[in-house]
C-alpha cells in the first residue's frame, strides 16, 4: 500500500469510527431523553396515586366537611346550600311543563308532558344549543335575552297548531347550575360563577328576576315555579323513577352533588321545619378540599392560571372542563424535558386546546397503531411524526389523569353515603341484624357528559365504589344513570310546586 493509500485507509477508518460514535452518541442521548420522559410519567403516577387507603381518607374528609358545612355558614369549603326542596315529585303530577337548563357548555330547553302516574312521562322534547362563548363573560341582559329568545322559538315550534296563545301563562323549572343562595324554592341569589362564566354584573342578583325580566321583554308570560341546581333536577328525576334515590351527582363540564338531609341535622338553620322532615342540600362539592387529595404540580399551576384560584379544587381534578387541560400540561412538560414529541409546537402551549372529549378519544383508541392518538396529536396539538411508543405514552398520561378523577369522584359519593349512614358501617342485612341497622337499598342518580360518554371514566368510578365499600355492601348501592334529569327533574319540580299539583311524597 502506498503512503497515500494508507493515509486514505486511516482516514476512512477514522471517519467510520466517527459515524459509529455519533450513532452511539445519538442512541445514548435518545435513551437519556426517553429516561427523562419516563421520570415525568413516574412522577405523575406517584402524584396521582389513589390507593384505597387514601380514598377512604377522602371519604372521611368529605363526611367531616359535610358536618362542618351544615353546622355553620362558612364552616367548610363545602357550602351545603339549602334548596328549599322539601318534597320530591310523587309521580301523580299532570300537565305540560317546561324547563330551561343552563349548564356549563350547553343550554337546553325542554317540554315535558306528565300523565299523572309514576314513570309516565308521556313525552319530552329537548333542544340543545351550545352557549355562545361571548355570552359567558358579557352582560346579564344579553345572556338572558338569548335564553328567552331560544325558549320563545322552541315554544312556538312545539305548540304550533295547538291553539295555545303565546301570551298565556306557562309553568317552568329553571336549572341554573351555579352556586345560588336560595331564598325559596323559586328564588335565589347568585353567589359566584364557576366553569368559566364571568358575568360580573350578575353576582349578587336575584336569578329568577333576571330571567323573568327577559321573558317580559320577549312578550312571554312564564311562571318560574322552581329554581334548581342541576343536581337537584337529577335527584328529582331519579326519585321519580325510584324512591330509594337519596343523592345525585353531576359529572359534566363541572361536578357537584346533592342529597336528602334530615332537617334536624342542618344545625346552621335551626328551627327549619318541613312537612317531610327533610330537605335536599346542594353540597357544591366542586369546592371540596382536603390535604388527602393527591395534588400534583400540574394542578397547582392550572389553579394559579385559572380565573378562580384557590376555588373549586375538587372540580379542577375531576370534571370535564379540566381533564384535557391537565393532560396538555403534562405533554408540554414532557416536550420541554426532551424532544420525543418533537419541537414545542405553538398549539401545545395554548391552554384548554385539548378538550376532554378529544383526550377521551385518545385514551379509548383501541386501534393497533393508535391512529386516533396520532390524528389528535397532529391536528389539534400540531405534534407530528410521533412514533408508536410515544403515542402509547400519551395514552398512559390520559389514563393516569382520568383514573384519579374517577376514583376521587367515587370517594365523594361514598362520603355522602357515610354521612347519611348508608355506607354499611351500621351493618348490612343479615338474619340477626335489627331492622334499623340494615343496609338499605340505596340509589345514587348520576348524570353529565363525562360520566355518560366516557366509558373508561365510568368504569374506573364504578370499580372504585366497590373497592371502597367492599363487595357485600356495594351490592346494595346502585349508581343509576339518568338522562336529561337536570332538565326533566326541573320540570317535575315545577309541576310539584305548581298550584295544579299539590300531591307530594315523603322523601326520607
Ligand atoms: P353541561 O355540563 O354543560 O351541563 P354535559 O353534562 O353534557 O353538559 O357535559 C358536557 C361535558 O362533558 C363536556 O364539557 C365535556 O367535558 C364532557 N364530555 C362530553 N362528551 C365527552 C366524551 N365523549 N368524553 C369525555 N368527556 C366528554
Ligand atoms: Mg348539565
Amino acid at each position: 500500500m502506498g503512503r497515500a493509500a494508507a493515509a486514505a485507509a486511516v482516514l476512512a477508518a477514522a471517519a467510520a469510527c466517527a459515524v459509529a460514535g455519533v450513532a452511539v452518541g445519538r442512541r445514548v442521548s435518545s435513551r437519556r431523553k426517553w429516561g427523562r420522559v419516563i421520570d415525568v410519567l413516574k412522577e405523575l403516577e406517584e402524584g396521582c396515586d389513589t390507593p384505597v387507603g387514601r380514598l377512604k381518607q377522602v371519604v372521611d374528609a368529605v363526611a367531616v366537611e359535610m358536618h362542618a358545612g351544615l353546622a355553620s355558614e362558612g364552616g367548610s369549603k363545602l357550602r351545603m346550600l339549602l334548596t328549599f326542596v322539601d318534597n320530591l315529585p310523587s309521580g301523580r303530577e299532570k300537565g305540560t311543563f317546561y324547563a330551561l337548563d343552563l349548564g356549563g357548555t350547553y343550554f337546553r330547553v325542554l317540554r315535558v308532558q306528565l300523565g299523572g302516574q309514576r314513570s309516565s312521562i308521556l313525552s319530552h322534547d329537548v333542544e340543545r344549543q351550545p352557549i355562545p362563548e361571548h355570552l359567558m363573560t358579557g352582560r346579564t341582559k344579553d345572556l338572558f335575552d338569548f335564553i328567552a329568545s331560544v325558549f320563545k322559538q322552541f315554544v312556538e315550534r312545539e305548540e304550533s297548531g295547538s291553539g295555545y296563545p303565546l301570551d298565556r301563562r306557562r309553568d317552568l323549572g329553571f336549572t341554573f347550575s351555579f352556586p345560588v343562595k336560595q331564598t325559596s324554592v323559586s328564588s335565589g341569589i347568585l353567589m359566584k360563577w364557576t366553569k368559566g362564566f364571568a358575568i360580573e354584573d350578575m353576582v349578587g342578583k336575584e336569578v329568577v328576576a333576571c330571567l323573568q325580566e327577559a321573558f317580559t321583554r320577549n312578550g312571554l308570560d312564564v311562571r318560574v315555579a322552581a329554581l334548581v341546581n342541576d343536581t337537584v333536577g337529577t335527584l328529582a328525576l331519579g326519585h321519580y323513577h325510584d324512591a330509594d334515590t337519596v343523592a345525585a351527582v353531576i359529572i359534566g363540564t363541572g361536578t357537584n352533588a346533592c342529597y336528602v338531609e334530615r332537617t334536624d341535622a342542618i344545625i346552621k338553620c335551626q328551627g327549619l321545619l318541613t312537612t317531610s322532615g327533610g330537605m335536599v342540600v346542594n353540597m357544591e362539592w366542586g369546592n371540596f378540599w382536603s390535604s388527602h387529595l393527591p395534588r400534583t404540580s400540574y394542578d397547582v399551576d392550572l389553579d394559579a392560571d385559572s380565573p378562580n384560584p384557590n376555588d373549586q379544587g375538587f372540580e379542577k381534578m375531576i370534571s370535564g372542563m379540566y381533564l384535557g387541560e391537565i393532560v396538555r400540561r403534562v405533554i408540554l412538560r414532557m416536550t420541554l424535558e426532551s424532544d420525543i414529541f418533537g419541537p414545542v409546537s405553538s398549539k401545545l402551549s395554548i391552554p384548554f386546546i385539548l378538550r376532554t372529549p378529544l383526550m377521551a378519544a385518545m385514551h379509548e383508541d383501541d386501534s393497533p397503531d393508535l391512529t386516533e392518538v396520532e390524528r389528535i396529536l397532529r391536528d389539534i396539538l400540531e405534534v407530528r411524526d410521533v412514533p408508536l411508543k410515544v403515542r402509547k405514552l400519551a395514552v398512559n398520561v390520559c389514563d393516569v389523569v382520568t383514573r384519579r378523577a374517577a376514583r376521587l369522584a367515587a370517594a365523594g359519593i361514598v362520603g355522602i353515603l357515610k354521612k347519611i349512614g348508608r355506607d354499611g358501617s351500621g351493618g348490612i342485612v343479615s338474619g340477626r341484624s335489627r331492622p334499623d341497622t340494615r343496609m338499605r337499598r340505596t340509589v345514587v342518580a348520576i348524570e353529565g357528559g363525562l360520566y355518560t360518554n366516557y366509558g373508561m371514566f365510568r368504569e374506573y368510578l364504578n370499580e372504585a365504589v366497590v373497592e371502597i365499600l367492599g363487595e357485600e355492601v356495594a351490592q346494595h348501592v346502585i349508581l343509576r344513570e339518568t338522562e336529561d334529569g337536570s332538565g326533566i327533574g326541573a320540570a317535575l319540580l315545577a309541576a310539584s310546586n305548581s298550584s295544579r299539583n299539590v300531591d307530594t311524597v315523603q322523601m326520607l
